[in-house]
Parts: structure tokens; C-alpha cells; sequence
């Protein structure tokens, strides 16, 4: 097996590499670390930037702002930015989630308005799928949709949306049909976040994470807000999601570089006099860490190569890789707090006191809390059991 990338894209990695050493400031990447709004830093100005460069939509096709280069140009981008943890939350869900489905099922109107914002960096964008009574499973979502002339009147509520606090533009499954059979009468609708009636109220998760949650009171969008069919936005979700699945693939080198400094830190401290690095415990857990990593990486590149080979959507896979890096990443993080010992319990709100600047704190509670987010291991894992493995129901 050749590992090798492109010519062409280990040539792009040095001009990321070159940019993000002029670009990524002292300044913001102190605000990534230590913003908990934000685990994975929020900022426009960084990520208009970005899309100067056309960098945030590398693979989209060129008439729509896009680059037209291959996955292997994007894989590096991911490396670079996560290894240099550099902001993504301001573009994230926009040009990986929201502007792939745009291109998918979009109206040239809605391509026209809504894409070369995203590439450019200017809009950004939230998802809003779960319900208090739909998370893992989408198809019982209440939030209605009642057609009212050339508009829709939107009433219901969502559970831990991300980003809302920031978006110019809401993404949200509604049910347009509830005497349809549940999976067929739901369709996608895109809400600016402008308009009134709509009421976003914080939530926070165990790490401190804001998420929203959100209420829609009469809230009145027009006819063509719409993406794709009515009564087929399941199925076109069921679609969005792999996409989304696939995205974030460079995200074992920020995992690397931890490790590293993890590594680094197990070497310099003494416990009874003896570097920790000689103990056996924290030779082989060091070890499994760092297997267990590269693992991630090769299914990365897998994932990587077959969107490229343009076959059928890695599904089966990025299933397996979530489930990898969800269930080892907890038992990682839980190892990294074990060797830092009691000095891992201080917060990251007093990072001038904590190894590592409390990062592995963070990292802990953001494994347990984080799993659920883009589906829970749980989910991935019956996947896996009866796409992979073809276990009976
Ligand atoms: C940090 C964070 C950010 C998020 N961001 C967003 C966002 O931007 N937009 C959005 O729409 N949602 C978002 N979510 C919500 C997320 O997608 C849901 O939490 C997730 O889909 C799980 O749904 P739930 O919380 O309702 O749990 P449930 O689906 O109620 O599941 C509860 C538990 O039961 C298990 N379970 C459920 N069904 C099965 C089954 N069939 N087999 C085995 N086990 C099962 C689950 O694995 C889980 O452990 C976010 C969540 C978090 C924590």
C-alpha cells in the first residue's frame, strides 16, 4: 500500500503550513484554547481568510466557488489546521455540511445565494435536527410546517444545536406531512436567522460547551426555503449525514500532537525521584495511545481514497472510524488524566496552574459529551454490527 499523497498536495501543505504561521497569532490561538463557546475556536476574521484563499471549499466544483481539487488538497487542509489547532467553528457546518447538500439538492436560486457566501467565508451556518424527544432517532421530529399561501409557518422547538448564537442562516428538518408515514413526510427548510419568532436560549454540556436550544413561534419562511423535495428531506439527510461523517479527517494529527506533548511531559516530570516515562504502565499505555492513532489515520485515508475513487458513500466505514475514535479517544483521554494524576482535575479556566495547560481536563469532559455529537457511539456500533459485520437484528 502506497501512503504516499499527491506531489501536488504535499506542495499545498507547505503553503498551508506557511500561512498558518503568518495567520494563526498568538491571540487566536489562545482564544481556541481556552474558549469554551467554542471548543474548536470561533472566528470570522480567521475564517474569512480562509476563504479568500478558496481553502474552505478546496473540492467544490469551481462554478460554485469551489477549487475542483481532489480530496487529497482538503485531507491536508484538515491535517494542518487540527495539528496547528486552528479555528473551524465559524465555517465548519457551512462549507462541510450545509454547502455539499446545497450542491446536492439546491435550486440554482438557492445555489446563487446561498454557496458563494460560504466560500468566501462570510455566512455562517447551524444545523438543527434534534428534538427533545428525536436524537438518534430522527424520524419522530415534532417541529411542524404548515404551508400558508406562499409561505410556511414553522411552530415547534430543537435540543443542542450548535453555532446558533452565530448564524446568519438556521438549517432545519421540519414535518411537513404528519399524516404521512413518519419517515416520509419531513422535509429541510433554511431559515435566516433574521427573521422573528424564533427564541434560542443556551444550554451548556459537562464541558462547558454552549449549545442552544430553540424555539420557533409562528415563524414564517417562504415557499422556496425548502431544500430539495417536500416530504423527502429524510431521505436527502440520510445522505448529508455520510457527508458530514467524512468530514473533520485530518483530526488524528491534533490527537498527534497531544500525544506528543503527552510524551514530552512523561519524559520531563519525576514522580519519587524516577521520570515517568520508565514506568511500564505509562510505557504501554503510551504505546496503545500511539497505535491507536495511527489506526485513525489509516482509516482517515480510507475513507479519504474511496470519496475520491468516486464509489459508493463510505458508510460502513466512517462508521468504524467513528467508533474508533469515540470509544478510544475516551479511554485515551481517561489514560492522559491517570498520568498527569491530580494535577489533571484543574479546570481550563486556570490553565496558568494545570499541566498542560488543563487541556486534558477539557479533553476528558469534552470525550463523554462530544460522543453523542454527529450520533453516539452506540449508533455507530449497530452499524457496524449489521453493515459489517452482518449480525441478525
Ligand atoms: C456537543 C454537542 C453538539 C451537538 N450539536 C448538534 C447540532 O448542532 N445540531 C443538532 O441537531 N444536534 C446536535 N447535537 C445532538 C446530537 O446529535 C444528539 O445528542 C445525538 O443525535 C443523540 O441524541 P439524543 O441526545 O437525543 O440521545 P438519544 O438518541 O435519546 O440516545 C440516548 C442514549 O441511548 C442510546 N441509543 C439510542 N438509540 C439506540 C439504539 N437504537 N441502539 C443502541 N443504543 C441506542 C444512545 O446511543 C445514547 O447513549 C449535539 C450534541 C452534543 C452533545
Amino acid at each position: 500500500m502506497d501512503f504516499t499523497f499527491p506531489e501536488a498536495a504535499e506542495k499545498f501543505r507547505l503553503e498551508v503550513r506557511e500561512f498558518l504561521k503568518k495567520e494563526l497569532t498568538p491571540e487566536i490561538r489562545d482564544e481556541y484554547a481556552h474558549c469554551t463557546d467554542y471548543p474548536h475556536g470561533f472566528n470570522k476574521a480567521f475564517t474569512r481568510k480562509l476563504g479568500q484563499k478558496g481553502w474552505l471549499t478546496l473540492t467544490w466544483p469551481k462554478e460554485y466557488g469551489g477549487l475542483g481539487l481532489d480530496i487529497w488538497h482538503r485531507l491536508v487542509f484538515d491535517e494542518e489546521m487540527a495539528a496547528a489547532h486552528a479555528p473551524v467553528a465559524a465555517h465548519q457546518v457551512a462549507a462541510n455540511f450545509v454547502g455539499p447538500a446545497l450542491i446536492h439538492y439546491g435550486t440554482e436560486e438557492q445555489k446563487k445565494k446561498y454557496l458563494p457566501p460560504i466560500a468566501r467565508g462570510e455566512a455562517t451556518w447551524a444545523v438543527g435536527m434534534t428534538e427533545a424527544n428525536a436524537g438518534t432517532d430522527l424520524a419522530s421530529i415534532e417541529t411542524r410546517a404548515v404551508r400558508d399561501g406562499d409561505e410556511w409557518v414553522i411552530n415547534g422547538n430543537k435540543m443542542y444545536t450548535e453555532h446558533l448564537q452565530d448564524a446568519d442562516y438556521y438549517w432545519v428538518l421540519v414535518r411537513t406531512d404528519p399524516s404521512a408515514e413518519r419517515h416520509r413526510g419531513i422535509s429541510i427548510m433554511v431559515i435566516d436567522m433574521k427573521t422573528p419568532g424564533i427564541q434560542i436560549l443556551p444550554l451548556w454540556t459537562m464541558d462547558g460547551y454552549r449549545v442552544n436550544q430553540v424555539y420557533f413561534e409562528d415563524v414564517r419562511v417562504p415557499a422556496d426555503a425548502v431544500l430539495g423535495e417536500v416530504n423527502r428531506g429524510f431521505y436527502h439527510l440520510a445522505m448529508t449525514l455520510n457527508t458530514m461523517r467524512a468530514a473533520g479527517l485530518g483530526g488524528w494529527t491534533e490527537t498527534r500532537r497531544d500525544l506528543e506533548d503527552l510524551v514530552l511531559y512523561a519524559k520531563q516530570t519525576k514522580v519519587n525521584g524516577r521520570p515517568l516515562i520508565e514506568d511500564e504502565w505509562v510505557q504501554n499505555g503510551l504505546a496503545d495511545f500511539m497505535i491507536h492513532n495511527q489506526i485513525s489515520r489509516l482509516l482517515a485515508y480510507r475513507v479519504a481514497s474511496m470519496l475520491e475513487s468516486g464509489g459508493p458513500a463510505p458508510d460502513r466505514e466512517t462508521a468504524v472510524r467513528q467508533v474508533w475514535t469515540k470509544v478510544y479517544g475516551q479511554l485515551h483521554v481517561k489514560f492522559a488524566c491517570d498520568l498527569i494524576g491530580m494535577g489533571s482535575q484543574i479546570g481550563h479556566h486556570s490553565p496558568q496552574f494545570a499541566p498542560l495547560a488543563a487541556r486534558w481536563e477539557r479533553r476528558y469532559m469534552g470525550a463523554i459529551a462530544g460522543a453523542h455529537n454527529g450520533g453516539t457511539p452506540e449508533n455507530a456500533l449497530n452499524t457496524v454490527a449489521l453493515r459489517v459485520l452482518g449480525l441478525p437484528r
